[in-house]
């Protein structure tokens, strides 16, 4: 894929005739800010961390679990991460990025090189993590290590009670992350390890604070599903699906 180049004005009217979403796409060119890639490195078998820099990182607020937008070439087409670290003294962010190997936003995370270009948009609000000083449990997946890291790294969840299920090989990449001492389940065929995964969350209903669950949608649906069976408020399930099979771009 190319790199977008921001089209002048003229050149996006011109495109714009025929296109039946010419306003959104408009709207998109409008609203993003062109960030650099300056480093890619391949973290385990399918994640990459990269590093974005560009005057809107300076200048934007962060906290844990917010999304930002990906705007990936000319075509527009766009994808949500999650910052995993944000420094805005030096205008940069890093973000973990799984190649699922199957949309555009896998396809070019996988080709990426640095001192390439791409669109950004955000943050914005995504998900409600439980600050520093509060007791509770997260649920994730290969998408949601970035979440669970920053996460971490800003003191929340001290103890630690994060659950994430991975694709074999990924685990490799939690002591980087400050999650040597999470809970974490190998990913199995055709959701063999739900079981495991439903035990460990169970457990959750014993505590009081919040239950943050993140990550594919079908599997939030169960955790939520078994949690609520055990009688757990809804009030304390906070979710936001990630991703869905068999569905593409979740905002
Ligand atoms: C708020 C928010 C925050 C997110 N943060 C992150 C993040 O920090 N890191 C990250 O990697 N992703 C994150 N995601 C998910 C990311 O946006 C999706 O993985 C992305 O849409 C995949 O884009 P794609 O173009 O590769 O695939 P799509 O075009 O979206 O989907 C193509 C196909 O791939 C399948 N697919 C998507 N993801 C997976 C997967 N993990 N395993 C197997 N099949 C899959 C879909 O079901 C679909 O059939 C986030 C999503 C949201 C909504």
């Amino acid at each position: 894929m190319n790199a977008p180049t921001f089209l002048p004005q003229t050149q996006r009217l011109q495109r714009a005739a025929g296109d039946p979403n010419w306003m959104q796409r408009s709207m998109i060119t409008r609203m993003m800010r062109p960030v650099v890639v300056e480093d890619v490195v391949t973290v385990a078998p399918r994640l990459r961390r990269i590093t974005l820099s560009g005057e809107v990182l300076a200048a934007a607020a962060f906290a844990p679990g917010l999304r930002v937008g990906l705007v990936l070439d000319d075509s527009l087409v766009g994808r949500v991460y999650t910052p995993l670290t944000w420094d805005r003294s030096a205008g940069t962010l890093t973000l973990l990025l799984y190649l699922n190997g199957l949309g555009p936003g896998s396809h070019w995370a996988q080709a990426l090189q640095p001192r390439q270009t791409c669109g950004f948009m955000g943050p914005n609000t995504s998900v409600a993590l439980p600050p520093p000083d509060v007791r509770g449990w997260m649920f994730g997946d290969e998408t949601s290590l970035a979440t669970a890291g920053a996460l971490a790294a800003h003191g929340g969840l001290a103890d630690r009670r994060i659950v994430l299920v991975l694709p074999e090989g990924h685990e490799r990449v939690l002591a980087d992350l400050g999650l040597a001492d999470i809970t974490w389940i190998r990913r199995g065929p055709e959701d063999k390890h739900l079981p495991e995964l439903l035990s460990v969350m169970g457990q959750a209903r014993l505590d009081a604070g919040p239950i943050v669950l993140t990550g594919e949608a079908a599997m939030i649906t169960a955790v939520r599903r078994h949690l609520r069976d055990a009688d757990v408020a809804a009030s304390r399930i906070k979710t936001r699906a990630y991703w869905a099979k068999g569905k593409a771009a979740l905002s």
